[in-house]
């Protein structure tokens, strides 16, 4: 295994498993070295302390054991039975929940590796070459993992590989085939299009916030903006809400929304959807109208010189929300984007609030489910925010 040795002082982060190692901290990389090459790192005094997957960019290891450990032939089988294990003791697979994921990348000790399981079929997506190398391993892992009733291994890393890896990764079924299913989420049920869908095909990361949702929907008139597949509408029609209006920018998303009200909702009239950009949405809406708004926008800063603009969106969409919604409404607010902290978000949406003169009181303070474990030794692993807010 080719070598790569930090500089002095730089192990102090591996010592503490941080399962990453940024290619300033490095002092030397043995050549010839190929993206994806499993490597070992070694302190300045050149003592072995980690193994990982290495790749060009500003993360250069992405760790997988610690110590003087190998990586052995099993590492997938053993880590994906521990994810497994974990996810049945958050009692997520029932007859009534097919749906989960299994694989939170740094959160399951395999940084640069996610996958989503509805069904009998598993969604694997690769953030890293190393996995994209390793994909026919984890698939024939997923395959053989006991209890868990995978059969087939749809691989979907278009988008989340590096760019400049020239991995050419295709979407392709590693084994099997299935294009597509109803999976069940809570009861509920849901097209999954995994074939031409974003992601892995579906937002599992909002089922808990959906079903706090439901339970504040009775009798009110909700606006779920950025609806994507309708989750927060299908949960709110559940709960009994009056009048239930979906909202985004992609018709594709409309077209899913409405397919996934009309399997759990046929022909409900409370329901409609409309394909238009959420400003000019929100512009058009009545003050008052509604009173009970979703806003789960997709990650206003990607990266950390998107961060300005990104928190400056926020405040804008916030504002626009405080400005129409009723007296007595409830707000679910939402940032998926990593580089955006906690504090950063509440900031944004306090300020919005400040503008807007409206009363603002916080109900909840959400986050990721449990099924995307954050690994405390990864903090950055924490993405997910939210609050609900009561508003006068
Ligand atoms: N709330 C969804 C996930 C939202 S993903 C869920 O629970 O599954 C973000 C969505 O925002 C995408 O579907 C995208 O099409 C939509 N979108 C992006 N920009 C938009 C805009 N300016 N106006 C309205 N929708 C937009």
């Amino acid at each position: 295994m080719k070598k790569i040795k930090l500089k002095p002082g730089k192990e102090e982060s591996v010592k503490r498993h941080h399962p990453w190692i940024f290619s300033g901290a490095i002092a030397t990389i043995e050549e010839p070295i190929e993206e994806g090459e499993p490597v070992e790192v070694l302190t300045s005094k050149g003592d072995k302390i980690a193994s990982g997957h290495y790749q060009i960019g500003s993360i250069a290891v992405r760790l997988l054991e610690f110590g003087d450990k190998e990586i052995t032939e099993d590492l997938y089988s053993r880590r994906l039975q521990s994810a497994f294990e974990m996810r049945k003791a958050l009692n997520l697979i029932r007859p009534d929940n097919n749906c989960y994921r299994l694989v939170h990348g740094e959160g399951d000790f395999l940084p640069g590796l996610v996958v989503d399981i509805y069904g009998d079929t598993a969604v694997v997506q690769a953030h890293s070459p190393g996995m994209h190398l390793e994909r026919m391993k984890i698939a024939d892992a997923l395959i053989t993992l006991p209890h868990a009733n995978i059969r087939n291994v749809y691989y979907k890393s278009d988008t989340t590989l590096p760019y400049k890896a020239h991995l050419d990764p295709t979407n392709e079924y590693l084994i099997g085939k299935y294009d597509g299913c109803i999976a069940l989420e809570n009861g509920l049920q849901f097209n999954i299009d995994w074939l031409k869908g974003q992601k892995t095909g579906f937002f599992i990361d909002q089922r808990e916030n959906r079903r706090l949702l439901e339970s504040y929907s009775g009798g009110r008139e909700v606006l779920n903006m950025f609806c994507y597949t309708g989750g927060f509408s299908v949960y709110a029609l559940r709960g009994n809400a009056k009048r239930v209006v979906s909202v985004d920018s992609s018709s594709k998303a409309i077209e899913l929304t409405e397919a996934n009200v009309n399997i759990n909702f046929p022909e409900d009239s409370r329901h409609s959807a409309i394909a238009e950009d959420a400003f000019k949405y929100l512009d058009s809406v009545e003050k008052g109208e509604f009173d009970l708004l979703v806003l789960d926008p997709p990650a206003f800063a990607k990266h950390r010189n998107a961060l300005k603009n990104g928190l400056i969106g926020y405040r804008k969409l916030n504002l626009k929300g405080f400005e129409k919604i009723r007296k007595g409404g409830i707000m679910f607010t939402f940032s998926c984007s990593q580089v955006v902290t906690k504090e950063m978000f509440r900031l944004a949406v306090f300020t919005a609030a400040a503008q807007s003169g409206r009363k603002v009181r916080i109900l909840h303070q959400l986050t990721q489910p449990a099924d995307h474990p954050v690994d405390i030794s990864h903090p950055e692993g924490e993405y997910l925010k939210g609050l609900v807010l009561y508003v006068e």
